[in-house]
């Protein structure tokens, strides 16, 4: 077995992202110390790349917003598969975080009288986000780095030592939680520059690595976005939460080819912009879903009548929640009326003036400017879908983010699940960061308090199994991209190319219970091909080696996705089958958990559990005829005579 260093914390976070730093900071505060361990360097989370804003329900720019009117969008917009304590939760204390945040130093943008900006956002009744341009996940980092660095000051003139009690570990990847029985007792990580394998003995664990977006080809997510902590959860024993739910951004850039997926912020529709065919029609009048009719315009006159008098029209179409948007391009492209490069038109130019697109939306201005030398003042940009977000996750406990199962192991952020139900609004990842980030800091500093006098101890063959495991790609020579198939090493590059392809061609926005079954039978070819992946080279920072310990986790989770997807035969949200295109009743409280059914070979099992009953105050929100659009008869009975 290799040297291995060892050191000792309460709690270790996993990712330094909003969710990470949020809930380090927390546990910190609560006298854990705590260690922050990450992929990329300190402050270059993906959480840097939002843009849109924060949604919380401050009622800066409508006097009507409340929690409830939060709470109730995001139970909409989840097509009421969400774990509804959550989105309760998440819409109460959301408005707390974003003036914690600013008392911390965030600087947001202003209303004349000098409130914080709020800004309009699909599927939000009201104007709720507050954003700093379109450069809010920056300002969010760079706040929360700040108070880390303020703790971290204290601490100094504590006791000398700066990181005494929470220290930052940067360009480190873990690759395993380690437990004692049932319980955590710390991970494995190796140093992506040096190669050097060690461990962080500690009985909590927070696992905020955020998203998966990069096992498909066409993605706005970053590199980090592999999905270990999904996957960590599962070979640490706790089960995965609805993975079918896949979040298709409809405005993705679609030319020229190297930038294909970049995001276009949901911000450029909130603030005017409007989507057009390629005769310039606004097509998104004919997408309107019934449950939907009631909210959303029905003319151009009457949809832009709302930006400046929303008490009295209904809302543009083209500010539905994502998952209609997305499917709606899908047709437009399909039926032939799409844009020269297989997307379709969005247009801010006609609608402001030049100087207003450059002061609100200055990132897609410079974005279009220079990547594809549009300029979005003059000329319409080219957009189509792009996989974003995935809204499965972790199963945890709403009030603590624990993860179910796994005593000490803890979730938060976009690793999690639940949340969002089939389909999270913009704005709501950033408010879910910082709230269940909070939570799971508080909850995983209380349960490393209580286990102060009985650490779970680290086992020494976890340690050489986690060695052996990370090395295995050296022992055999990779024999380049060109050699597929075979018995022969296999290339880690080629092998994700593949799934990548697999994942957006039979697991994408449309999906068909032939081409499922066809992928994962893909699947089970390419872990088995995984299993032979070689590399050449030393541990000193090596990206190739960096890939193949990656794969397993990609292979891992798609696993999931593509098993949850062909099981739920219905569409909502975020999973639309072409084969079963019906909204059914029948699924609303149905949950699809999935778990290693063998870790040897990496199998998923997956098993259906039934939602608790929505608690009847909260169903009280809605309208009676619009519960019976999601709940059955028998639902609706129990839960409002209740
Ligand atoms: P991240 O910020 O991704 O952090 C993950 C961390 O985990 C990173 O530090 C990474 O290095 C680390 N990590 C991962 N794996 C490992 C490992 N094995 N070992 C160690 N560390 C690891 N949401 C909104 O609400 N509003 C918006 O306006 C908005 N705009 C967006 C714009 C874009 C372009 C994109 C792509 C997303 C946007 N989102 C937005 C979504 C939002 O940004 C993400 O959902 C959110 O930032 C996820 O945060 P997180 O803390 O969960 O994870």
């Amino acid at each position: 077995m290799p040297v291995v260093d060892r050191q000792e914390w309460d709690v270790v976070v996993v990712g330094a992202g909003g969710a990470g730093l949020r809930a380090a900071i927390e546990a910190r505060e609560r006298g854990a110390r705590t260690a922050v361990i990450c992929k990329s360097l300190f402050g270059k989370a993906h959480t840097v790349m939002a843009e849109g804003g924060i949604a919380a329900a401050m009622a800066n720019a409508n006097e009507h917003d409340t929690w409830q009117t939060h709470f109730r969008d995001t139970l909409r917009g989840g097509k009421f598969l969400n774990q509804w304590r959550m989105a309760e939760l998440h819409a109460q204390e959301a408005p707390q975080r974003v003036w914690e945040l600013e008392t911390w130093g965030a600087l947001f943008d202003r209303t004349k009288d000098g409130r914080i900006s709020q800004r309009n956002f699909g599927g939000h009744e009201y104007p709720r986000l507050a954003h700093v341009g379109d450069r809010t996940g920056l300002e969010l980092i760079r706040t929360l780095q700040q108070r880390i660095v303020a703790l971290q000051q204290e601490d100094h003139a504590r006791t000398g030592d700066h990181e005494c009690d929470l220290k930052i570990f940067q360009e480190c990847t873990v690759t395993r939680v380690l437990k004692d029985g049932a319980r955590v007792s710390g991970v494995f990580a190796y140093d992506r520059e040096t190669g050097r394998f060690f461990v962080l003995r500690a009985p909590a664990v927070v696992l905020a690595t955020g998203g998966i977006g990069k096992s498909f080809k066409v993605t706005s997510n970053s590199w980090e976005y592999t999905g270990d902590g999904h996957a960590l959860a599962l070979l640490a024993g706790a089960p995965l939460l609805n993975m079918e739910f896949v979040q298709f951004h409809p405005t993705g850039m679609v030319w020229p080819p190297s930038v294909k997926g970049i995001l276009v912020t949901e911000s450029v529709r909130g603030d005017g912009g409007v989507l057009r065919d390629c005769e310039g029609r606004r097509f998104m009048f004919d997408y309107v879903p019934d449950v939907f009719k009631e909210k959303y315009a029905e003319s151009e006159q009457e949809a832009d009548g709302w930006y400046d008098d929303p008490e009295h029209h209904r809302r543009p179409p083209e500010l539905l929640p994502r998952d209609e948007v997305a499917r709606a391009i899908n047709a437009e492209v399909k039926a032939g009326r799409g844009s020269p490069h297989g997307g379709v038109f969005l247009d801010v130019s006609t609608r402001m003036p030049a100087e207003v697109i450059r002061r609100r939306l200055p990132s897609m201005y410079h974005q279009f400017k220079e990547l594809a030398d549009v300029d979005i003042t003059a000329e319409p940009m080219e957009v189509g879908p792009t996989c974003h977000y995935v809204m499965g996750g972790i199963a945890v406990d709403s009030d603590t983010a624990a993860a179910r199962g796994v005593p000490g192991l803890y979730a938060a952020g976009e690793v999690a699940g639940g949340m969002h139900g089939s389909n999270r609004l913009g704005g709501n990842s950033l408010s879910d960061l910082l709230v269940f980030g909070r939570r799971a800091g508080w909850h995983a500093a209380e349960y490393a308090h209580s286990l102060a006098r009985e650490r779970p101890p680290v086992h020494d063959d976890q340690i050489g199994a986690a060695s052996a495991e990370a090395l295995r790609p050296f022992s055999l020579v990779s024999p380049g991209p060109e050699a597929v198939g075979g018995d022969g090493p296999e290339n880690p590059y080629t092998l994700h190319q593949e799934l990548q392809q697999t994942m957006n061609d039979l697991v994408g926005i449309i999906r068909r219970a032939a081409e499922m079954e066809q992928a994962l039978s893909r699947l089970a070819e390419l872990r088995e091909r995984a299993g032979r992946v070689g590399v050449e080279g030393h541990r000193q920072f090596n990206p190739g080696w960096h890939l193949a310990l990656d794969l397993r986790n990609m292979l891992l989770v798609s696993e999931c996705v593509a098993r949850a997807a062909r099981e739920r035969t219905e569409s909502r949200g975020g999973h639309t089958r072409e084969d079963c295109p019906a909204m059914e009743r029948e699924w609303r409280n149905v949950n699809l958990l999935c778990t290693l059914a063998d870790p040897a070979v990496g199998r998923i099992r997956l098993t259906r559990e039934t939602t608790p009953p929505i608690r009847p105050d909260l169903l009280g929100l809605f309208d009676k005829e619009e519960l019976a659009k999601y709940l059955t008869d028998e639902e609706l009975e129990g839960g409002l005579s209740a």
